[in-house]
């Protein structure tokens, strides 16, 4: 008798495993399936990834279905399509000695038609994520009102993609009378909170340490002036050049404007969120998923579901309204066992909600600084240097070799090297030397500080009737902005002034232009800008461009009403010629013209590299 006959699987089962080669069980399995196929219980397994988790599930499942009924008895939830297909997959070769037994995968970005059609034939056991899933109940297209089989399949990362209200909504459209099983590699508050709220006392496996979260992930935060948080965010990349990453901000808009200024600045870049139309999003995760796109900025709502593994960097451009969406957004990196780096870009008055997302998640944040001109020189140059040790030499070039080497005679290899080298380097020397230091100076722990924060004057006063605190309470409410978001209010006879944090002092200075109260024009003006801090260029990735943007570095950096249409990528610099297939995602923009004259090494390296 084999291990599997051991923990009571029958004879289909053996072959089937056999078939596959599996000879032992593992240890997940072992404890899982023996109760699984005995009881009827509900239960929460938990297990890294990799140890066999479908297979815990899927054996006794499969021995569990009545073949002679073609009705729905089995529903696997699973976060992506990807998993959903490698589940179908997985059942269907266990159960390849069952007659009649038939799964069926259901997952968006298919045809909900022809899904449809697979479980009117018949579907013993369906597999899905929950968004589509959801809408094919909700259409009635499919039954799963005499399941008695739920199976919550990596159930952490469904909650981090935040399926919770799908999840709940399909399980409210099952009968009570079933059994749930759960499985997860970790066991974070929320799967905690899903197995109280739809299991009865489940029994709990757990195989290794049980972890308590994404603990892959570490979690940074920087500190910058409001103004230069895009200036950082390029830093940022440009210290990580094999970053892969999802950038997070607040608003479409804002998700919009950075995607473009990156795109602009010569980065794989692209924007999602919810003013694109669905062939757009389609597009812009196609080249995502394929890595044409190293920088894929999003809102919240757009990344839902964002399925892709080995994201390398999440950035918080800005932080969540809700801290607690802080988790579904560090989720997206640190998958399949991979770790992951989340960032946040904070301002100083920001500083204090890191400790109410270091209680949320149960880890702290280490406080990085910003790199500066030297370092991201020094990244960059390693980071050619061994990319071209790993290069294969293709051998075209041999022909041409005889006369690029009359060139170089004479050149001893140290000089060859520093002149090959200093193509790249010189590039990034000269954007980044003098740039300036871009995390914040001073205390941090004051919330109140001049330093981020914008002083405004507003030409009404004691005179309309209003003091400090009538002031602000209409600041606040013109402004929908917080308590602590407006002060210093101080108010003059015909006019007053007030502080609100830099990164809103656009906003103010939009929903002011314009502005009538009680049928008087009102007029609001930027009074004094923080004191003396020069901006810097940050990074970048295209040739030579430094100079001529400098003064372009435009509108986040500083409240400026000319909106956009002064933009224009004009002299912007010999571009890498960067393959830009994020076009569609970033609102039609045409793509730049490519290949000039400095067709840089490191771009056809990223050319290369987005083949992958
Ligand atoms: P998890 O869901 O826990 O991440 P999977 O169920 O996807 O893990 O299994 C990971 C890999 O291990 C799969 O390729 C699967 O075929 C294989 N596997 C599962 N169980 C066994 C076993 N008992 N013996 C050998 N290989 C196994
Ligand atoms: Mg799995």
């Amino acid at each position: 008798m084999n291990n599997f006959e051991l923990i009571g699987l029958n004879d289909a089962l053996l072959q089937a495993i056999k078939d596959m080669g599996f000879e032992n069980p593992s240890e997940v399995q072992e404890k899982a399936i023996p109760i699984l196929l005995q009881e009827d219980t509900d239960m929460v397994a938990l297990a890294q990834t990799g140890t066999g988790k479908t297979a815990a599930f899927g054996f006794p499942l499969i021995q569990k279905i009545n073949v002679d009924s073609r009705k729905t008895q089995g529903l696997i939830l699973s976060p992506t399509r990807e998993l959903c297909l490698q589940i179908t997959n997985e059942l269907k070769n266990y159960s390849k000695y069952f007659k009649g037994l038939n799964t069926v995968a259901i997952y968006g970005g298919a045809s909900i038609t022809d899904q449809a059609a697979q479980i009117k034939k018949g579907a013993q056991i369906i597999v899905a994520t929950p968004g589509r899933m959801q809408d094919m109940v909700n259409r009635r297209l499919v039954d799963i009102s005499n399941i008695q089989y739920c199976i919550l399949d990596e159930a952490d990362e469904m909650l981090n993609m935040g399926f919770y209200e799908d999840i709940t909504e399909i399980l409210s459209h099952t009968p009570s009378e079933k059994s749930t099983w759960l499985f997860s590699a970790t066991m974070p508050k929320e799967v905690a909170t899903i197995a109280k709220k739809f299991m009865r006392t489940p029994v709990e496996i757990t195989v290794g340490t049980k972890n308590m979260g994404t603990s892959n992930v570490s979690h940074e935060y920087y500190i910058v002036n409001a103004r230069d948080r895009y200036a950082a965010l390029k830093r940022l990349a440009d210290a990580n050049p094999d970053i892969f990453s999802v950038i997070f901000c607040r608003t479409k808009r804002d998700t919009q404007k950075v995607a473009e200024q990156l795109i602009e600045d010569g980065y794989n870049a692209a924007a999602l969120h919810g003013d694109l139309s669905q062939n757009q999003r389609d597009l812009v995760m196609k080249s995502f998923r394929a890595r044409q796109i190293q920088m894929l900025v999003a809102t919240d709502v757009a990344a839902r579901g964002i399925d892709v593994d080995d994201i390398t960097h999440v950035i918080n451009y800005q932080l969540p309204d809700e801290i607690e969406t802080y988790t579904h957004r560090s989720g997206r990196t640190g998958r399949a066992g991979k770790s992951g780096v989340s960032m946040v870009i904070v301002s100083k008055s920001e500083v204090r909600k890191i400790k109410g997302i270091e209680r949320i998640i149960g880890q702290s944040f280490e406080r990085k600084e910003i790199p500066d001109g030297r370092e991201i020189c020094e990244v960059q140059l390693f980071h050619l240097a061994n990319e071209i040790s790993k290069t294969e030499i293709n051998h075209e070039i041999d022909k041409y070799l005889p006369s690029i080497a009359e060139l170089f005679e004479g050149l001893t290899k140290e000089e060859l090297l520093k002149k090959f080298f200093s193509v790249e380097f010189t590039r990034f020397f000269n954007y980044y030397n003098n740039a300036q230091d871009l995390n914040a100076k001073g205390s941090t722990e004051v919330y109140e500080d001049e330093g981020d924060s914008t002083r405004f004057f507003i030409n009404v006063g004691a005179k309309d009737d209003f003091d400090w605190m009538s002031l602000k309470d209409f600041l606040k409410a013109t402004l929908d902005l917080g308590r602590d978001d407006v002060n210093r209010v101080e108010v003059k006879d015909s006019f007053s002034f007030f502080n609100v944090d830099s990164s809103k002092a656009e906003e103010v200075l939009r929903i002011f232009q314009d502005f009538k109260h009680q049928g008087r024009h009102i007029n609001v003006e930027i009074t004094k800008k923080s004191a003396g801090k020069e901006r810097s260029g940050g990074g970048g990735r295209k040739g030579g461009g430094y100079k001529g943007r400098d003064k372009g570095e435009r509108s986040f950096d500083k409240p400026s009403r000319g909106g956009d249409k002064g933009r224009r990528r004009s002299s912007d610099a010999p571009s890498g010629g960067k393959r830009r297939s994020s076009d569609a995602g970033s609102g039609g923009r045409k793509g730049k013209k490519s290949g000039s004259r400095s067709s840089s090494i490191e771009s056809s390296i990223k050319r290369r590299r987005s083949k992958k």
